[in-house]
């Protein structure tokens, strides 16, 4: 599932591959497709990308005219560059052809993923989007932070990746971070000091900067690619935690993993 760093990645290669070319052809291949109003598939046909922006989880794909793609890939989709000729996955949603032979794809398994197309103005209609915090990678102050999370009361990993604090920020980031910032994942928001508030705040940003760069290295161009082996706690259930080599700890509720520490993460512990 990308998150914020991974997508940072994606928009970054797109940013330089991207911007500049025209959709020659458009083909939808799965109904994923929310255009708003505009049939994407008449309507985009020979529009140039002119921007790729990044916004929480969100890709924005600016195109002449105004135009915006608007992708979420939430658990299962992703974006493919590749060559036209090479071979169409069946999990293939959406194919923008390119000049020079190349291909922009969408791809998506279980077509759980947001994908939209609509005038630049109609940005508020697609679920989600303008509703998020900001950015974990913006520059914005520990107090707005701290004022951001008093609407929320549940547990602090919950409230992470919810988005509407910090966007961005998904099931596995929200472990890297908590784990760096030594704090329990399942610890309601109220009960937390003001220290530990302040290590979440710091380690978000670091957390998130230090996977970017891990990510160029691994991804390059394979903006497809699925790079998580540099996370240290995040899916490592009962290999030794990094910081005092006891073993890492998995829960498992509403079908989202969460790892941790025991002994560097304490907490109270109400199931097994
Ligand atoms: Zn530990």
């Amino acid at each position: 599932m990308p998150e914020a760093p991974e997508m940072q990645v994606v928009a970054e290669f797109l940013q330089s591959r991207l911007t500049g070319e025209i959709a020659r052809t458009v083909e939808v291949l799965k109904p994923i497709v929310r255009s708003l109003p505009h049939e994407m598939v008449e309507d985009a046909v020979g529009r140039r990308f002119e921007s790729v922006e990044r916004r929480g989880k969100f890709l924005l794909l600016g195109m002449s005219g105004g135009r915006q793609v608007v992708i979420n890939p939430k658990l299962t989709g992703g974006l493919q560059y590749c060559p036209a000729k090479q071979r169409v996955q069946k999990r293939t949603c959406v194919r923008f052809g390119l000049d020079g032979n190349m291909d922009l794809r969408y791809t998506d398994d279980r077509q759980m993923g947001q994908f939209y197309y609509v005038p630049a103005e109609d940005l508020g209609r697609v679920p989600g989007l303008m509703e998020q915090g900001p950015d974990v990678l913006d520059d914005f102050s520990f107090r707005e932070f701290q004022e951001r999370l008093r609407a929320f009361h549940g547990e602090i990993k919950g409230v992470l990746t919810r988005g509407r604090v910090v966007s961005g920020i998904g099931n596995a980031y929200a472990d890297e971070i908590l784990f760096e910032a030594r704090v329990y994942p399942f610890k309601r928001r109220k009960a937390l000091s003001s220290d530990e508030l302040r290590r979440i705040y710091d380690c978000s940003r670091r957390v998130a900067l230090d996977s970017i760069e891990a990510l160029r290295e691994r991804m390059g161009d394979r903006i497809d690619h699925k790079a998580r082996d540099f996370l240290k706690i995040h899916s490592r259930k009962g290999q030794p935690c990094p910081r005092c080599g006891r073993p890492i700890t998995e829960l498992r509720a509403n079908q989202r993993i969460t790892s941790y520490c025991r002994a560097c993460q304490p907490g109270m512990l109400l199931k097994n």
